[in-house]
């Protein structure tokens, strides 16, 4: 049997017509940008975040930006967030001139340590970016709290977290705004690139409406320097079969990821994800995470299993027990990735740039012990099974 990481065969085949159906009418109408698919997503994806405005955009990237723009966050300025994500969450900061300054996140939720934001404000932080890494939510009312406290603006990075909850209200409602994509393998995926930015303020919503559209209020009027980042039709039409699913499809990854937990958490050497779907929360599992936290595998066996480059591998902890299962489960079928190899502080496009690494540990060390299972909605039993099966297999010959 062969397990892919994510697959959206089965998801298509169970939609198949719906979709069919929106992405034609859509062709047909000769409205490729703008018009009434794009508004009706971006008032049902409000609604659905529990915000009244909604502006869609052309990725989860751009979102960021948009966002740090609309926010006047620029050269001179910082924002404090994590090096425990994807690269984009930094390189958003970076690209409109501004300076990340990583905390570090906690082992154990893969989280921003909000414990740790406090010291690292200055008289230049302007803004606390947080993370839902995996579809985990941050504890907002802990970031809310400092950000009130030291008048700094929060944009919530909800890309892997849309139908997520904390406190009973959806990600992306607790900051200033919330930054989405519909990367295709993201909770709610479009058939391309994607994105949306969600606020309660109409002011920001406006300017972020203009920044997506070079910076123009009117047509042919341009008061900035903005962007060319709008949502197509087609993939708005896409989203507009997809929303409705959402929660559905949420519960099927809750089920899976009890499944995971319920057959693995005996396992030696493995640590399961910590389960936040408890205290009004809900955890909508984009990625089922699992830290492979001892070593047990003979240094001379895996010499070769890790293909990061060696300057880089020097600077990581040990992770070859981790690398390890990932190939004995790649050569049993089993395919699965690793989110993230590298902390953004270690990666060379921020080789100049200079970090408080020794504050940066358990990014360094969770790069090293972190594999992401198979996680997909309509990931049959006899395949969870087989993951399951497999991994029992391959942990407990070991002990
Ligand atoms: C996917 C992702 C992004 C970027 O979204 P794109 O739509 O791919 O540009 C940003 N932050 C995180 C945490 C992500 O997972």
């Amino acid at each position: 049997m062969q397990v892919p990481p994510f697959s959206l065969e089965k998801q298509l085949s169970n939609l198949g017509q719906e979709i069919n159906l929106a992405v034609s009418r859509t062709l047909q109408s000769g409205q490729y940008i703008g018009g009434e698919e794009v508004k009706s997503f971006e008032r049902a994806f409000a609604e659905s975040v529990c915000v009244p405005y909604a502006v869609s955009c052309n990725s989860g990237t751009d979102a960021l930006i948009l966002a740090l723009r609309a926010l006047d966050i620029g050269p001179g300025d910082e924002v404090i967030t994590v090096s425990f994500s994807f690269f984009a969450t930094a390189e958003a900061i970076s690209n409109v001139g501004a300076t990340p300054v990583f905390v570090d996140v906690d082992f154990d939720t893969f989280l921003i340590d909000h414990k740790l934001i406090k010291e690292a404000i200055t008289p230049f932080t302007k803004a606390i970016l947080p993370v839902h890494l995996f579809g985990s939510p941050v504890d907002m009312t802990a970031i809310t709290a400092i950000a009130q406290e030291y008048g700094l603006k929060v944009i919530e990075d909800c890309a892997q977290a849309a139908g997520t909850l904390y406190n009973n209200q959806p990600v992306g409602s607790f900051g200033d705004v919330g930054c989405f994509s519909f990367f295709p393998t993201k909770n709610l995926g479009s058939a391309g690139d994607g994105g949306a930015i969600t606020t309660h303020d109409f002011s920001i919503a406006e300017r972020i409406r203009e920044l997506s559209v070079h910076g123009m209020p009117m047509r042919y009027l341009h008061t900035s320097l903005g962007y060319n980042s709008r949502l197509d039709a087609v993939q708005a039409s896409v989203l507009n079969v997809k929303l409705p699913y959402l929660p559905k499809w949420i519960n099927q990854r809750i089920e899976i990821a009890s499944r995971y937990i319920d057959s693995l958490k005996e396992i030696p050497f493995l640590k399961m994800p910590i389960v936040e779907n408890t205290n009004n929360s809900l955890h909508s599992y984009n990625q089922f995470v699992v830290k492979v936290n001892k070593d047990f595998i003979d240094e001379s066996l895996s010499k070769d299993l890790n293909p990061l480059p060696n300057n880089i591998l020097s600077n990581l902890p040990d992770s070859r027990s981790r690398d390890w299962l990932k190939n004995n489960l790649s050569n049993r079928g089993v395919h699965t990735i690793i989110y993230y190899p590298i902390p953004i502080h270690l990666q060379p496009a921020y080789q100049n740039d200079t970090f408080d690494i020794q504050s940066l540990k358990n990014s360094e060390k969770l790069s090293s012990q972190v594999l992401s299972l198979p996680m997909f909605p309509e990931l049959s039993i006899d395949m969870q099974d087989y993951v399951i099966q497999n991994i029992r297999e391959l942990l407990l010959n070991i002990s």
